[in-house]
């Protein structure tokens, strides 16, 4: 495993090499950074495998929406595109064309679908809209007849969650086109609203709604598993799964251990460490007191950063952890904008000190315990992480590509 942009891994006789001189820069931008992301693509890889084995015969896609849930779409897409993923789900337009840079041979879908004006935009980067409407539909048969464009879409059906997608009754009125054969549907999918939990009473009720009316689509593939619902059972896998946040390390399986590997590191600098007296109190508010002498470290993580306000702490409750010197220790007071505080005090004499590094996820903190500690889930952690980080990518052969600007800008992104 190798970690990209460490000066130390690039042999003396690169140093010139534009690869060298990124490394160089990316060192000294993460010294002067408040905090280092690492995103290990290998971890991502790895999950990407263990889901694919999971669910064969069923093809594994990959979903990357959101800047891949705020691990770099760029990265990520490039990482597993190398590892054999060839369908990518995204949410825009925007991010079709992230990932059409990476990959020129890769399925792409876009899962907000189709509006009149962006017909051009899916047959400019040969991506297709996932229609979950029949005047979508018809929109976009003008457009492909206008444009004798045979790129194709897949068809949303809504088996429950009553978010997305044509109705039972819809789907069952475009059936008459599919037994016409040239119909330009290459994918049927639904969603499931309940994935996470075993044993809910609509995950059965939406398979079999799926089954019956997936059947009617001869000769399409069916999807209707994300992370969660392939760990439902083989029935839920059909002939193609779209994992995302399990791919990011997020337990798919909240009533089980995790079955995947962490892929999010997360450090930020220590900018003081103080001694405050016993009934002192710390930060806003003055919501936490110090019931003895106690020596506080102050963090240059905040909520701007994506350290939820949520998950601090008062008088009378407890907040979230982080790892300084490899020893838990709790957050104490209201999170900052910018900052924020952790008792040291059980620490071991000057274990820690100004300029060290605390770890907020990593080292046993996972995305899915700070979203509980936040009021909310690992997704949502995952796709708020800031922009003030700077950003190490480690392992995934395919990091050694020169990147594309886009994917750039947010590996060298460390404006403090
Ligand atoms: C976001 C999304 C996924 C991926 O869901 P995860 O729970 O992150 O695996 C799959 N399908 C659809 C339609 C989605 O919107």
């Amino acid at each position: 495993m190798n970690i990209v942009y460490d000066p130390k891994s690039a042999p003396a006789e690169n140093l010139l090499s534009p690869e060298a001189n990124k490394a160089a820069e990316l060192a000294a931008a993460t010294a002067a950074a408040p905090g280092v992301l690492t995103v290990d693509l290998d971890a991502i890889v790895a999950n990407w495998r263990k889901l694919e084995k999971t669910a064969v015969p069923a093809e594994c896609a990959g979903v990357v929406k959101a800047d891949a849930y705020g691990c770099g779409i760029g990265p990520v897409t490039r990482a597993l595109s190398n590892a054999g993923c060839k369908t990518f789900f995204v949410a825009t337009l925007d991010e079709a064309r992230a990932v059409r840079a990476i990959s020129s041979s890769a399925t792409i879908y876009v899962l907000d679908g189709f509006f009149q004006n962006t017909g051009d935009a899916f047959a400019q980067i040969n991506c297709q809209p996932v229609i979950g409407d029949l005047y979508e539909l018809a929109e976009w048969d003008v457009f492909c007849r206008r444009t004798r464009w045979e790129g194709g879409a897949a068809i949303h059906i809504d088996t429950g969650m009553n978010r997305l997608g044509l109705t039972i009754a819809e789907a069952q009125g475009i059936v008459p086109r599919i037994t016409a054969g040239d119909h330009g549907i290459t994918l049927v999918l639904s969603h499931l609203a309940c994935g996470e939990t075993l044993n809910h009473p609509l995950n059965a009720k939406q398979v079999a709604t799926f089954r019956e009316i997936a059947s009617l689509f001869s000769g399409v593939p069916a999807s209707l598993a994300a992370s969660s619902g392939i760990y439902l059972g083989a029935q839920f896998q059909f002939d193609m799964v779209r994992p995302g946040a399990a791919l990011y390390g997020v337990n798919p399986t909240p009533e089980a251990d995790n079955p995947l590997q962490p892929v999010v590191d997360l450090k930020a600098r220590i900018v003081q460490i103080r001694n405050v007296e016993k009934g002192d109190s710390v930060g806003y508010g003055a919501t936490w007191s110090a019931r003895r002498p106690t020596k506080i470290a102050v963090v240059a993580a905040g909520y701007a950063d994506g350290y939820f306000r949520a998950g601090g702490s008062s008088d009378g409750t407890r907040g979230a952890e982080v790892v300084i010197a490899d020893k838990r220790c709790p957050v104490v007071g209201r999170i900052s904008m910018d900052l924020l505080a952790v008792d040291i005090t059980d620490l071991p004499a000057n274990a820690a000190r100004r300029g060290h590094m605390a770890t907020l996820i990593g080292e046993g903190i996972t995305v899915d315990e700070l979203g509980h500690h936040f009021g909310t889930i690992g997704y949502e952690v995952l796709t708020s992480l800031g922009s003030r980080y700077a950003r190490i990518y480690k392992g995934g052969d395919a990091i050694t590509v020169t990147p594309p600007p886009a994917d750039e800008a947010s590996a060298t992104q460390t404006s403090a």
